[in-house]
């Protein structure tokens, strides 16, 4: 297992594109970390520059304790799973996961011992003669995630191992790559841009937005419940955390014809007097009978979607150019009529104010459970 240390962490690629600001992070012995954003924030290129696949223009990277900035590939007890799988199609799930130590010249009976221990933690035992051809896509990764997993090592890299798979797949390998993590206990970076991965499998999350910036590092716990940035609220959560934008004036929130008190979700409401902020709020945390501790906004609904165990409601707050989009969670035998007018309470420990301007949440004493 490994503990690894970031510095300050930049990197600039030789044409000029800077792909990563200032990473700083400690990550600790066994931990498992996502490194979730939209395509081209830089995620593969931490996870290369982990791997020693690319250099680190500036900052420290440290392994265990040491400096490992020019630290080779080969001894930083890595081991990587990308994407594209990559077997060999002429060699069987036997022959692939035995490939890489039949090269080292290891022991027959070593290789064998390996490759069987392997195959029991991966449920590959029965498939060990097949080819690649003759298994589904979840069995190659799993094979390609053996591959990995056979040569002990203390760092194990994943950059988007399940986006060649369906949603079922998908859904079965995460929590198999739980459990090999869980069973082997090496320190794990994974790199998704699924928000839903990355919630299910972490221990510690890092948010990370175009541009290389790490937007929030915490526990899906943290980044679910205690967004510190607009970008963070929008990115964590399905369907996305609803935004109503609005003024501050005599300390209520002015906004699609709401005026809302905020004296009890902000910590120093003159602080924010004249100031352009968002109001937002999940869809899911709605409730629909009213008390002292909550805000009922009157809404218009536009379409609704029955999903079994809840129901959407997309629904229409404000007339005219103020009128913004909302989704609403809400029990599916509560589901309102198209059309109609509806009722719906944001309780005041589920509401979040954020600076329009700085994009920071304004500071608060809520517990939010
Ligand atoms: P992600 O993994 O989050 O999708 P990457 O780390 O692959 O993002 O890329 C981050 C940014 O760096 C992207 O804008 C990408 O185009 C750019 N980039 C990646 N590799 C190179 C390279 N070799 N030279 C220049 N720019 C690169």
């Amino acid at each position: 297992m490994a503990q690894l240390l970031f510095k300050d962490v930049n990197k600039v690629y030789p044409n000029g594109y800077h792909a990563v600001h200032d990473f700083n992070m400690e990550i600790k012995d066994g931990e498992f970390i996502c490194l979730v954003g939209d395509s081209g924030c830089g995620k593969s290129t931490t996870l290369r520059m982990i791997a020693g696949l690319e250099d680190i223009t500036s900052g420290e990277f440290y392994i265990d304790g040491k400096l490992a900035n020019q630290m080779s590939s080969r001894d930083r007890g890595i081991a990587m799973v990308f994407q594209s799988y990559a077997l060999y199609p002429h060699l069987t799930v036997y022959e692939n996961l035995a490939f890489g130590l039949t090269l080292e010249g290891i022991d027959m009976d070593i290789i064998d011992e390996k490759v069987q221990a392997t195959a029991k933690i991966l449920g590959l035992t029965d498939y060990l003669e097949r080819f690649p051809r003759a298994l589904s896509g979840g069995q190659c990764q799993r094979v390609a995630v053996g591959r990995a997993l056979i040569r002990k090592v203390n760092i194990f890299l994943m950059d988007e191992p399940l986006s060649n798979l369906d949603a079922k797949q998908r859904v079965t390998m995460r929590s198999e790559i739980k459990q090999i993590h869980r069973s082997v206990g090496a320190t794990t970076i994974y790199v998704t841009h699924d928000q839903t991965e990355a919630m299910t499998m972490s221990d510690r999350i890092v948010v990370m937005k175009s541009g290389g910036y790490v937007q929030q590092i915490g526990t899906p716990y943290e980044l679910y419940f205690y967004p510190k940035n607009l970008f963070v609220a929008g990115f964590i959560g399905e369907p996305p955390m609803n935004f109503i934008r609005g003024t501050v004036e005599g300390g209520k929130l002015k906004a699609s014809g709401l005026e809302l008190d905020l004296a009890p979700v902000v910590k120093d409401v003159k602080s924010i007097e004249g100031k352009k902020v968002v109001f937002a709020f999940r869809p899911e945390a709605i409730k629909l009978t009213k008390d002292k501790n909550s805000y009922q906004i009157t809404s218009t609904v536009e379409l609704t979607e029955l999903l079994g165990d809840t129901t959407n409601v997309y629904a229409t707050v404000g007339e005219g150019e103020e009128k913004v989009n909302v989704i609403l969670k809400v029990n599916p035998h509560h589901t309102p009529e198209m059309g109609a007018q509806f009722n719906f309470v944001v309780p005041h420990k589920a509401a979040y104010i954020y600076d329009a301007e700085t994009e920071e949440i304004v500071e608060n004493d809520i517990k939010r459970h």
